[in-house]
């Protein structure tokens, strides 16, 4: 949002008056913390004002003009600016009242000069004139606001203090957006994550950041107030910069991405393709998985295997690696591995584990292996979780998802 200034008046021209107006507004703009780029002084001339007024309707959201308000033949700001906007004069009672009352008060003849002044711009927000007779007047047209004011400093003033500045307020809150963000984070816990950024949590207001967690996942919204979108972008991607180089190695998105499709995304522009071998998840991973479109180009299929025996008899799970157990590192790398070689793809995923809430093969609930095979190497990765049966399965997936993105 930015403003300019237009002071009208040929005395200013001619030097006899100095243009002290210009420097008032300039002034009480710069606290409300709108921007004036422009000051322009024109005489009272009606096709020069007209000229002044299509140069200020380009370039400035808000226009301010001084002087020539009066009743006198030389007074054509408000006849220009009806004509410049394509609005009819019309007369305001309460100016008129204003006006009436003024000269009963002196006991003086009202003259057809004099209720001029009443006339105001047909859909304007008028200002009273507590010093004078002329009163101000607020137009919004064509999404620029027109601005008019009287010239005598006395008058001006207190009429911009009581009257404009609310209505420039108000005018501004509708111009205001306010631009948010969420960051998302895996693998880290909300206290954690906090501490990393505390002294930005703590200095920051204009935006925001609020960390909320939830699913095993922890997001940072950002939240900025500003007039001017792009700026507020700026501010939001620097933000952004600085929060992901401190947790760079948990930041997997903006917005409403989830892990899978983040993972999804990825394994199609790497034309990439994924099975998977799941006891713990029971075929979730690839329930997930196959939620999102056109995942068939990346995805043969998964192998669900329960029992030791499918394990067995489907992946050929060696016995030598189920001496370890089922819950093992040994048993995950096999599936994974096998999977792989079975489906024919690039990558093999496994997931076993305890889901709850018993124990199984003497180990607690929440430890878990994820088996990670590619033809260049076989790992595996031990976890363990808490929450319900249903919570460290779906945590699983997450993870599984995760450390594919890490790769
Ligand atoms: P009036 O009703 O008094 O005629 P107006 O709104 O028509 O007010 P002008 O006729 O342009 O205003 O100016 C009236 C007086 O206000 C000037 O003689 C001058 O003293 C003062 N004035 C006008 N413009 C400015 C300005 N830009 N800076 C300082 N003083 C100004
Ligand atoms: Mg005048």
């Amino acid at each position: 949002m930015n403003a300019e200034i237009i002071a009208v008046g040929s005395e200013l021209l001619l030097g006899q008056i100095v243009n002290s107006n210009a420097q008032y507004l300039s002034e009480q703009m710069t606290i409300l913390g709108i921007n004036v780029y422009h000051h322009t002084v024109v005489g009272d001339n009606p096709k020069r004002l007209g000229e002044v007024l299509h140069v200020a309707k380009k370039r400035s959201n808000v226009i301010i003009m001084t002087g020539g308000l009066g009743p006198t033949k030389d007074d054509l700001t408000k006849e220009t600016t009806a004509a410049f906007t394509g609005k009819k004069l019309v007369y305001d009672q309460d100016t008129m009242d204003r006006i009436e009352g003024f000269f009963q008060a002196r006991n003086r003849v009202m003259t057809e000069n004099n209720r001029k002044q009443a006339l105001i711009l047909e859909n304007s927000h008028v200002f009273p004139n507590d010093h004078g007779l002329a009163c101000g007047m607020g137009l919004k047209d064509d999404d620029r606001l027109f601005i008019m004011l009287p010239g005598p400093p006395k008058e001006l003033n207190p009429m911009f203090e009581k009257y404009v500045i609310p209505y420039l307020r108000k005018q501004m809150q509708h111009a205001i957006s306010i631009q948010s963000r969420v960051l998302r984070f895996f693998d880290i816990g909300e206290s954690q994550l906090v501490e990393i950024i505390d002294d930005l949590l703590e200095s920051q207001s204009n935006p925001t950041i609020a960390p909320l967690a939830s699913d095993g996942e922890v997001t940072l919204r950002l939240t900025i107030r500003g007039l001017d979108e792009t700026e507020n972008e700026n501010e939001l991607n620097k933000l952004q910069d600085e929060i992901v180089s401190r947790l760079d190695k948990y930041f997997y998105g903006t917005g409403e991405v989830t892990l899978v499709e983040k993972l999804v995304d990825e394994l199609k522009a790497k034309n990439t393709t994924i099975s998977s071998a799941e006891s713990l998840t029971g075929g979730l991973f690839a329930s997930e998985l196959t939620k999102q479109p056109g995942v068939s180009s990346i995805f043969p299929g998964s192998i669900i295997c329960y029992s030791n025996e499918v394990k067995k008899s489907q992946l050929q799970v060696s016995e030598e690696a189920l001496i370890h157990g089922t819950v093992s590192h040994e048993c995950a790398k096999e599936m994974a591995r096998n999977v792989r070689q079975i489906m024919g793809s690039d990558i093999g995923i496994s997931f076993t584990g305890v889901a709850g809430p018993d124990q199984l093969e003497g180990k607690e609930p929440g430890l878990l292996y994820i088996g990670i095979s590619t033809e260049d190497e076989t790992k595996s990765y031990e976890l363990k979780l808490a929450g319900s049966r249903q919570n460290i399965r779906d945590r699983s997936v997450k993870y599984g998802a995760y450390l594919l993105l890490q790769m």
